[in-house]
């Protein structure tokens, strides 16, 4: 759109009105059709109005540019050439194919004298007519550059590439956390038949878990974090992001602890008889119900699983107090691939690819009932051991 106001400020000799009236118009109108239909408007008002003032006897300055023509091609290109030789070469000129010509009072006395033959039908009613004429274009073009200057002007504004929106900038850059409530329905195929413990403050595992993931949920996107929540069937499968972390608590008997993903060669998540009875091992029971594929266990899943259970182990166990009404025991982190294979080697840490992926057990059904009643208080210190992780890995 850079062609026809260059052209016009480059041509050498205007007059500073003419080049401040095309500055103006360029600026007000829409489209470059628009300017050339209005400058040829404005010509010919200028023209009729040059004949008006020529035939009432004033003097002194003509509308136009002086010492040169200014004609338009059909690419807009506005070129400048030597003043015409006489009236009738000005005139005749500016008959051809469109062109306009106007000159200064100056120059026109420098031109040798008119022919008066050629303009012999030159009457008062066509004087009228050409005033009239003048007035009505000026009027529109008038209007037209007013209600252009009001209006957009999509194609004289620079078109940048479509800015990406602050929101999904920022969303690309907060962590994604993936909680689950263990053993909430549907399950795992192939772990189906591992609903949970009973007991507990909430009569059942999952009743706990269910509302923990819920206060955990809304204390991390408070955070900054953006939660997905998933039931026992991992959902969706191979999810990526920063962080699976499972919610459990311990039949009767049992204790609190918190597990993570250990990479081991040859060994991968548990298999159990049917759909998860009886005792994990690593190798498919000839009756094993049929498992959805397997994500990778890397050392580097490894690495970032074991300090976010760490990071959480630091802010979980303060909390598991006997003031805070926890009567069991709290036995940290487990102890890598010598650990408990339910909690080292669960199934979930093989349906996604988040970086880290670790498991907690809050406590024991029985000596912690009192302790698990209190949700608000564990989603909190894991709220605060799972932030201190992403800071941490410059993920939050
Ligand atoms: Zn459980």
């Amino acid at each position: 759109m850079a062609t026809a106001p260059a052209a016009v400020m480059a041509a050498p000799a205007m007059t500073v009105m003419t080049r401040a009236v095309l500055v103006v118009m360029l600026a007000a109108v829409p489209t470059r059709a628009v300017f050339v239909v209005m400058l040829v408007a404005v010509a010919a008002a200028a023209l009729a109005l040059g004949r008006l003032v020529r035939t009432v006897g004033m003097t002194g300055f003509r509308f136009g540019c002086a010492h040169r023509w200014i004609s338009f091609g059909r690419d807009n290109e506005i070129q400048s050439s030597a003043i015409p030789r006489s009236h009738a070469d000005a005139d005749a000129g500016g008959r051809r194919a469109g062109r306009l010509a106007f000159r200064h009072r100056d120059d026109r006395d420098a031109i040798p004298p008119h022919d008066s033959s050629r303009s012999p039908g030159r009457t008062a009613p066509r004087r009228l007519l050409l005033v009239g004429a003048a007035v009505v274009t000026a009027g529109i073009v008038g209007a037209a550059v007013l209600a252009s200057a009001g209006t957009h002007r999509p194609a004289l504004v620079p078109t940048t590439p479509t800015a990406t929106p602050r929101s999904l900038t920022s969303a690309r850059l907060r962590p994604i956390v993936y909680i689950q409530a263990g053993h909430q329905p549907p399950g795992e195929p192939g772990y189906t038949a591992q609903t949970g413990a009973s007991g507990g403050p909430f009569g059942t595992e999952v009743a706990f878990n269910v509302r923990l993931a819920r206060a955990l949920s809304a204390r991390l996107r408070a955070s900054g974090v953006i939660v997905r929540q998933t039931p026992a069937k991992v959902t969706p499968w191979g999810a990526r992001g920063a962080v699976f972390i499972s919610l459990h608590f311990d039949a009767a008997g049992g204790s609190a602890g918190i597990g993570y993903a250990v990479h081991q060669r040859g060994r991968g998540e548990n298999y159990y008889q049917g759909e998860g009875s009886g005792t994990a091992r690593p190798v498919p029971y000839p009756n094993s119900a049929p498992h959805r594929k397997a994500t990778a266990v890397t050392t580097a899943v490894q690495q970032s699983s074991l300090r976010l259970a760490r990071d959480l182990a630091a802010t979980f166990g303060p909390i598991h107090t006997r003031a805070n009404g926890a009567r069991g025991r709290f036995r940290g982190v487990e102890p890598g691939a010598r650990g408990n294979v339910r909690m080292q080697f669960f199934y979930g840490y093989y349906r996604v690819n988040t970086r880290a992926r670790v498991l907690i057990e809050c406590g024991a059904a029985d000596l912690d009932s009192a302790f698990l009643g209190r949700v608000s208080l564990i989603a909190g210190a894991i709220d605060k051991g799972l932030v201190a992780y992403l800071h941490q890995t410059k993920q939050l």
